[in-house]
């Protein structure tokens, strides 16, 4: 597991109330937990509502026992299952969460026939994992998902891969593998597209905000500021 070390306390939705759902992290992160899970390292990040203990998971791509002891320390019943893209290692632990609490699977419909593929995935990389049910419901561009006090908007930022999604509520973005801190997403897999990659962060992530949280599918969070502003391959100074 890690922590977050960037949120301040001071903004966002999901920061207002004083209760604290995830006592193990650090002072100022309420309801927001990440997990890195499987070989591959992806962030499997667990959002919550302190009001009425209904939560989100996004990308449990592995150690589904893991995520679900997590949840269960903070009480939370789990509502969906949203993965950004269809990738194994953000999807690996679909069934195994759906089967234990129900939850509804959600995804962009262009991503969706990757989650019956995930075990042919998986072993091209020398790796097991679970196909996934199909989606309960998909997601494309400005649909919203709601839990609690919590709405998540949907924002379709392809170029990783065709149907890749990005979940933003204020303050914070959540963004698969489109962006990283200091780098960006692949884009030599199957669907992938460099130049489509670079329209949905500058187009579709940069206007979001520089205060804005960017928490990625792998390694740490950063601000949509710093990589607008310092970014290698997009940023003001970058090469594109
Ligand atoms: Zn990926
Ligand atoms: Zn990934």
């Amino acid at each position: 597991m890690i922590t977050l070390p960037v949120l301040n306390g001071k903004r966002g939705l999901l920061l207002i109330s004083v209760k604290r759902l995830f006592p193990d992290t650090k002072e100022n992160i309420l309801n927001i937990k990440a997990l890195t899970v499987g070989p591959i390292q992806a962030n499997c990040y667990i959002i919550g509502c302190e009001d009425t203990l209904e939560a989100a998971v996004i990308d449990p791509g592995a150690e589904a026992d893991r995520i679900l002891l997590s949840l269960a320390e903070s009480k939370l019943k789990l509502k969906f299952i949203i993965n950004t893209h269809g990738h194994f290692d953000h999807v690996g632990a679909n069934k195994s969460l759906k089967d234990a609490t129900r939850a509804q699977i959600l995804i962009h419909p262009l991503d969706a026939p990757m989650l019956n593929q995930l075990s042919d995935a998986a072993a091209s990389w020398g790796l097991a994992t679970e196909n996934s049910p199909p989606p309960d419901k998909t997601l494309e561009e400005d649909d919203t998902v709601s839990f609690g006090n919590i709405t998540l908007k949907t924002i379709h930022t392809p170029g990783h891969t065709p149907g890749g999604i990005s979940l933003h509520t204020d303050g914070y973005v959540f963004v698969g593998d489109t962006l990283f801190a200091g780098s960006v997403g692949r884009t030599d897999f199957p669907g992938g597209d460099f130049g489509t990659l670079v329209s949905s962060i500058k187009n579709k992530l940069f206007v979001l905000g520089d205060d804005v949280t960017v928490f990625p599918g792998h390694m740490g969070t950063t601000t949509i500021g710093q990589e607008r502003r310092y970014n290698p391959f997009v940023g003001e100074r970058g090469v594109l």
